[in-house]
């Protein structure tokens, strides 16, 4: 990675730049949300279309110069249509928060319901959370997974949307293991008169190469992130049907945002380039295989998973039976080099703070090439250093382990 002038200008943040790029090289980061965007997504997001003011949509701007602007925009619209074949797109959202605020704001007012996932249950904060816009501007109404399967219970669904009659209803999560039935939320939405959001952010690189099951046929809006699953850069993305694509696209700009990042969405249409691959299909079924493996060997060393395993990406260790909370497990873990994060689980009766769930994922392990082995490897390093929360001894043992691990697998090169 050339990082010459930054080093000449600015040492300090030099520095901090090359300790994070040793970071997430010698660590094991099994960060769910997060992965390792190809250096071309990062040369095109480091690129000078960062001096570009592009307000308006391709071919429609308010400033002048905006061809090559133009070019960009444009092959990010036609790729993301390859990959998922909606009606219409928009790739200007700065984040998946962003894309789904243009949503609520394009079809809903001030006081209207809208029914989403507890975020308790594996939804996310802009799905109505009180600390969020949604739960301010909103009257929320949740549902959540059934306590002995784990599941998305769709007859609490169908009941709350009856009951409530929602304007809107979302589904999509942030911590749920298990394939969605996107079809079966289209029927609710239709039998009660709401609309519906399918909320990708997570899922959105299995959805793309037909690993997970596509919303679009059944959804009136689709929002997504993507830096994650689909590992392009930080940002959002909305597709819609055509009959919206006028309001979505007046509510993204001028509607809550200004110029967009003509960088990121450079680097969105590379991360599209590279999604439309084989290689990238190969890629996510070796996400999905690692996780089943990593999270079969996690419930061979007596750990629960919530739902009993998974279909996609990532899975919930419900840590109760091993007597340990999230937030130790999660510090135990970052000293034995492995990153991941706390997670309540459905019905957990610790705060957020503390939860009683580790939420891991494979997404950024399988970019370096980790395979079924390696996860056998890193449930051992799991295991071993939940056993040993208060040990530092072992735990800077493990972490031993990790880094060499973790420098067989490089990802930059530095
Ligand atoms: C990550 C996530 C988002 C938000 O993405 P940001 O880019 O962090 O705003 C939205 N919805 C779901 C389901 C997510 O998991």
């Amino acid at each position: 990675m050339n990082l010459e002038h930054l080093k000449q200008i600015d040492p300090e943040i030099y520095e901090a730049t090359y300790r994070e790029v040793k970071r997430e090289e010698d660590k094991i980061i099994l960060i769910a949300s997060e992965n390792y965007a190809s250096k071309a997504v990062l040369e095109a997001q480091g690129s000078v279309f960062t001096n570009k003011y592009a307000e308006g949509y391709p071919f429609r701007r308010y400033y002048g110069g905006c061809e090559f602007a133009d070019i960009v925009e444009s092959l990010a619209i036609e790729r993301a249509k390859k990959l998922f074949g909606a009606d219409h797109i928009n790739v200007q959202p700065h984040s998946g928060t962003q894309a789904n605020m243009a949503v609520f704001f394009s079809v809903l007012n001030y006081g209207d319901t809208i029914l989403g996932m507890s975020l308790n249950h594996g939804g996310h904060l802009s799905h109505g959370a009180p600390v969020n816009f949604t739960g301010m501007l909103y009257k929320t109404v949740f549902y959540g997974v059934d306590r002995d399967s784990g599941l998305i219970d769709m007859n609490e669904v169908r009941e709350l949307a009856n009951k409530h009659k929602p304007k809107i209803i979302i589904v999509g999560a942030s911590a749920y293991s298990r394939i969605i039935d996107f079809e079966a939320f289209g029927n609710i939405a239709k039998e009660t008169g709401a609309l519906l959001l399918a909320d990708i952010a997570h899922i959105a690189g299995l959805v793309a190469t037909g690993l997970h099951p596509s919303p679009v046929p059944y959804c009136d809006f689709i929002t997504s992130t993507t830096h994650k699953t689909l590992r392009g850069p930080r940002g959002g993305l909305i597709l819609c049907k055509e009959q919206y694509a006028k309001v979505i696209d007046k509510m993204v700009f001028p509607g809550i945002q200004g110029g967009p990042l003509m960088h990121v969405i450079a680097a969105k249409a590379v991360a599209f380039k590279e999604a439309l691959t084989e290689e990238f299909k190969e890629y996510q079924r070796q996400v999905i295989l690692n996780s089943k493996r990593l999270a079969e060997n996690l419930k061979n060393q007596g750990f629960d998973i919530i739902s009993g395993g998974t279909d996609n990406h990532l899975m919930l260790v419900d840590l109760r039976r091993k007597n340990v909370t999230g937030k130790d497990a999660e510090d135990a873990l970052d000293k034995a080099g492995i990153t991941a994060n706390k997670n309540a689980i459905p019905f957990d009766d610790k705060p957020a703070s503390i939860t009683s769930g580790l939420r891991l994922g494979t997404p950024s392990v399988t970019s370096r090439g980790m395979k079924e082995r390696e996860m056998d490897l890193i449930a051992e390093f799991i295991t071993d250093a939940i056993k040993n929360t208060n040990n530092l001894s072992k735990l800077k043992e493990i972490s031993e382990k990790v880094k060499k691990l973790g420098r067989k697998f490089p990802v930059y090169n530095i």
